[in-house]
């Protein structure tokens, strides 16, 4: 039979982490009493060890939910916290620690909180019983306890002391019983004491026939009667040592003594009288057994349903996919290296030689406008071979010695680190974007991981890419040969630059047309800039031939009006926007002009023609470093990453997390969270379910066990 409770408190357990709801609850004992009744001392005294809080004000500020495990071949008694992961303490002074901390950590506003502790103690000398300790009922509020607190207290035993829970109400024997708050209490909801069970402490102090009297319950009956005890070794008014062998010693010796009133302890049915301890834990054993007992019909119905109700869910809502949190974590990593694969496609080689490409055009304007758009000597590359004027013998040195300035400008700007860069942003760029995604949402950490990981193997590789693409680009910076296809594909490479280059300055005029206020508006500013620069020019000049620039110290004040006249009728905001539109305007010409030269006969005659034709030559040059660095970069950035990203995946984004890690990972993201949820709920009631099926067929072979009043 010892059997059957037991299997009743595991199944109470796993109901407990189930549900928090009264349906599922099978009944345990629970413990009222009043402070100082000897409430801490007779709990001490069923587990055998001194293990509850001490102190004068009151300590127990959240109930004590006790499981207390029977277990013989055990070496040591130990206890547990579950929820705190503490693993075995045999220390039970260190459990009595635990308990004062967790006690202090409620906060003072709250002073009692409804959140139980779960305390499991496994010794061979305790029986199988749930007990649940309570703060103690307070009868006079002092002045550091909140006004609410009686009510608080008040109002948690009776949530506690509700069907189908037992109660063991503790009262002293020195005082009247009519006084009690626990026999009050649990009166309201139990009138006739059928799960009431009396404790009557502190035997010691009334006579003998005053105890017996007492315990008759003629008074105040109880259906289950009441048992005395003395649990409190003599002598010792201040420190409580009801645990002790000492303890259990004088109970014995009391009842021995008095044997007359009370009967023989160990065979009570003469006196019909229960007293002492080791009768409380038996008669305990027996209620909450029988108590269990007679919920078990009741509970496998309503687990029943709460079962029928999950599995119809997880079959609606899931269509019965089971998931685990392993599985969750197997299928991320594997959706991210799939994600990650099908981007990669953005990183072939051609896309990156575009990308290369893109950037050394830039570089080619850049080099252009620096070298040769703002030379004087330009109109003469023009008239070179038109113009019999100019000869070739005069000019072609200059301009041979210029083409090979802006090549190896171009040849030496950094192409190594530049392009690296760019394509290691791109990398970096496609992480982020992952790793902003879901279900990287919903995990933070990893994803910060992630980027971590992927930007440390793209620093790693940086520097040795760049090198060996600027190593490779070498012999560019000396000499390029360009034969007949590439300078072709160069010229019209730079034709179609310059078309785009082209189309860019004039919708940049006639965005500042349209601003300013129309094409006649920003002649006019243009104009006035024009002549404010001739004004310039004139001054500077006159300050050269050391003349004395009069106008400006002959009248100030003339000169003063006038420019108040002019930024009137020439805000400075449009003239600078005229200012820019010269400059495009200028660029605009400019490139016209080598348009029309790139499209001549002869700019199509081949590579001879590339003194008139930099700007083909030069995107020749950009071609040629674009494929190089993007052969390189593939083999010493691309194929390095692509090849050690998933091993890293493997290795360190999710690596050594142990099972309650992985667990917390999948909760993270509330869709897996909550099919994990329905799933473990729908687990455990079928278990349950099993457990109390296997019950039914234990039970028929039960023997009821006498009840004694
Ligand atoms: P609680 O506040 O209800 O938990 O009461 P305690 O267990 O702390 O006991 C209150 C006081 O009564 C302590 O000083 C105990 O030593 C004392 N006490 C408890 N049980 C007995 C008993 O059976 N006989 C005597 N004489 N004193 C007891």
């Amino acid at each position: 039979l010892m059997h059957l409770t037991r299997k009743l408190i595991e199944i109470r357990t796993m109901l407990l982490s189930i549900d928090q709801s009264d349906t599922l609850k099978l009944p345990s004992i629970v413990v009222i009493g009043s402070q100082s009744s000897g409430k801490s001392s007779v709990l001490e005294a069923i587990v055998g060890h001194e293990f509850l809080p001490k102190g004068n004000n009151m300590v127990t500020r959240r109930p004590i939910e006790l499981t207390l495990i029977h277990t013989p071949d055990v070496k040591e008694e130990y206890g547990e916290f579950p929820a705190l992961g503490l693993g075995k303490i045999t220390d039970f002074s260190n459990i009595q620690r635990t308990l004062t901390d967790l006690n202090v950590a409620v906060p003072a506003d709250e002073a009692v909180s409804n959140d139980p502790i779960d305390l499991r103690i496994y010794s061979s000398r305790v029986p199988d019983l749930t007990l649940i300790d309570l703060p103690g009922y307070i009868q006079i509020t002092s002045m550091d306890q909140p006004d609410s607190l009686k009510e608080k207290i008040a109002g948690l035993c009776e949530k506690y002391i509700r069907e189908p829970n037992i109660i063991l109400a503790v009262c002293a024997a020195d005082v009247d019983l009519a006084n009690s708050p626990a026999l009050r209490a649990s009166r309201n909801v139990d009138l006739l004491g059928l799960r009431t069970i009396g404790v009557v402490t502190k035997m010691d102090l009334v006579s003998p026939e005053q105890g017996v009297a007492i315990l008759s319950g003629n008074k105040y009956p109880l259906h289950l009667g009441y048992v005395g005890v003395v649990a409190k070794a003599p002598g010792k008014a201040h420190r409580r040592e009801s645990a002790t062998p000492v303890a259990h010693k004088a109970e014995t010796d009391f009842f021995k003594t008095h044997k007359e009133f009370f009967g023989d302890a160990s065979s009570p049915s003469g006196s019909g009288l229960m007293v002492g301890t080791d009768m409380l834990r038996r008669r305990l054993m027996d209620v909450l057994e029988s108590s269990m007992a007679s919920s078990l019909h009741g509970i496998s119905n309503a687990v029943q349903l709460e079962l029928e109700e999950a599995r119809y869910q997880f079959k609606v809502q899931y269509n019965d996919r089971r998931i685990s949190a392993e599985s969750y974590v197997a299928e991320t990593v594997d959706a991210l290296k799939a994600r990650f694969k099908e981007f990669t496609v953005q990183f072939r080689k051609p896309q990156i030689r575009s990308k290369l490409k893109e950037m050394l055009d830039e570089k080619v304007m850049d080099v252009l406008e620096q070298l040769y758009w703002s030379d004087k000597r330009a109109a003469e590359l023009d008239a070179l071979g038109a113009d019999p004027r100019v000869k070739p013998e005069d000019v072609e040195s200059y301009w041979r010695y210029k083409l090979e300035a802006a090549s190896s400008l171009l040849t030496k700007s950094g192409v190594g680190r530049d392009s690296t860069l760019l394509v290691a942003d791109g990398l970096r760029a496609l992480i982020d974007s992952i790793a902003a995604r879901e279900p990287f949402t919903f995990h933070p950490k990893a994803a910060e991981r992630l980027i971590e990981f992927s930007h440390a193997i793209l620093r790693d590789r940086i520097g040795v890419t760049s090198d060996s693409v600027e190593n490779c680009i070498k012999p560019y910076k000396y000499e390029v040969e360009v034969d007949e296809r590439e300078w072709e594909q160069g010229r019209t490479q730079a034709v179609d630059l310059f078309e785009r280059e082209l189309k860019m300055c004039e919708s940049k005029l006639s965005e500042i047309r349209k601003k300013v206020g129309g094409s006649r508006r920003l002649s006019s500013l243009v104009g006035y800039v024009k002549r404010l620069e001739e004004e310039e020019l004139e001054r500077k000049q006159r300050r050269l031939a050391g003349v004395e620039d009069d106008a400006q110290s002959l009248d100030e004040a003339t000169e003063k009006k006038k420019r108040e006249a002019d930024d009137y009728r020439y805000p400075p905001a449009q003239v600078l926007d005229a200012r820019h539109a010269m400059l495009y305007s200028e660029r605009s010409n400019a490139l016209k002009l080598r348009l029309a030269a790139l499209r001549s006969k002869r700019c199509k005659t081949g590579p001879n023609q590339d003194l008139l034709c930099p700007e083909a030559f030069l995107n020749v040059v950009a071609e040629k470093l674009a494929y190089t660095s993007a052969m390189f970069i593939n083999i010493e950035l691309l194929d390095q990453f692509f090849y050690q990203f998933p091993r890293e995946i493997d290795s360190r984004l999710l690596y050594d997390l142990d099972r309650k890690e992985i667990v917390a990972f999948a909760r993270e993201n509330p869709a897996i969270r909550k099919h994990l949820d329905l799933q473990d709920r729908k687990d455990k009631l079928e278990e349950v379910m099993k457990q109390l099926n296997s019950l039914s067929t234990l039970r028929k072979d039960a023997v009821p066990t006498p009840r004694r009043h």
